[in-house]
């Protein structure tokens, strides 16, 4: 049972203020706080405190804040064989969040940029054994992520793709996910359709699977999940919980799935378990910090299933 991540790493610099600047004004900050995160980061962090094998394929720079996140993949566990090293920066994302938790972002790709697939061991895929998963996302260079896939994929990887950042996508790679997990602004962004319902969240999905992706999962913040392939159709409603600061949710809810599904268990179990976790990441502050571990997610789903 092994989950295979490639993805990005990033230095998370989060400054909170009263409110923006405007382009040339100096405003005096409240706050400021540094993180690991990255979606490719955060999702590996998922799976490993799920307390699945997670194997990260990335990419570092030479700086200092190299240095903390790689701290945080060795003390999470994660196998790190294939983080690639480049000469500078690694991938830094500037937070700034106003009094009224209004955001912008600057997330600049750094050492995330120089992703090379050609980098990979010849034999990589091929020496896993048991339930073999390849989770992606869209934050390295996708060209680079296009030919990870198409590696993963020959060796009877499974490969689950969250379409992150949000971007248009063509049917050659469409065709080769079996698991697409977008957000509501990531389903708009692939379809066109504007997802603010079930109803809507299902017209999106179907219409994925028309380009040829084999199943979806919409997720859809405070309302849930749904999950629809050909044969099923399943949603899980959203757990409750107190929300303070929802960074992370679709990435805690994308590795804990991967991670359900590595273990062997099916889609509706796998798709309540990533909801727990999704919500159990909206109640703590930051990306990797707030990515729950099995033991906790399966606390919520006790405390809230019959
Ligand atoms: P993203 O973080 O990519 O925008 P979502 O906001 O859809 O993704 O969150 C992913 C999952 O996390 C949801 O499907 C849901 O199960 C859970 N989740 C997110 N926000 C909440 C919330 N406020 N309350 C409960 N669960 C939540």
């Amino acid at each position: 049972m092994n989950v295979v991540v490639a993805g990005s790493l990033n230095f998370d610099l989060v400054v909170h203020l009263n409110r923006m600047p405007n382009p040339g004004e100096t405003v005096a900050g409240e706050e400021i706080h540094t993180y690991p995160g990255g979606k490719g980061l955060n999702q590996a962090v998922s799976v490993a405190r799920s307390n699945v094998r997670a194997n990260m394929i990335g990419a570092l720079g030479d700086d200092p804040n190299s240095v903390a996140l790689f701290a945080v993949l060795k003390s999470e566990g994660i196998n790190s064989d294939q983080i690639q090293r480049v000469a500078g920066a690694c991938g830094t994302a500037i937070i700034e969040v106003d009094k009224n938790g209004q955001n912008r972002i600057v997330v600049i790709p750094g050492a995330n940029d120089a992703l090379n697939s050609r980098a990979l061991p010849k034999t990589y895929f091929q020496d896993f054994s048991g339930k073999k998963i390849l989770l992606c996302q869209l934050e390295s260079p996708v060209a680079q992520i296009i030919k990870v896939i198409e590696i993963a994929k020959s060796s009877g990887f499974l490969i689950l793709l969250n379409p992150a950042p949000a971007m248009d996508l063509t049917r050659e790679l469409l065709s080769m996910i079996d698991i697409l997990i977008p957000n509501q602004h990531e389903s708009e962004i692939l379809t066109g359709i504007k997802v603010l319902n079930l109803e809507s969240a299902r017209l999106a999905a179907l219409k994925l699977i028309g380009r040829g992706v084999q199943a979806v999962i919409v997720t859809l913040g405070d309302v849930g999940a749904l999950y629809i392939s050909k044969e099923e159709e399943i949603f899980q409603s959203a757990f409750t919980v107190d929300p303070i600061d929802t960074t992370a949710a679709g990435d805690a809810f994308c590795g804990a799935f991967a991670a359900e599904l590595a273990r062997g268990k099916n889609s509706a179990d796998a798709l309540q378990y990533a909801c727990a976790a999704g919500a159990l990441a909206t109640t703590k502050k930051g990306a990797v910090q707030s990515i729950p571990r099995e033991i906790d997610i399966r606390a919520l789903v006790g405390s809230q299933v019959s």
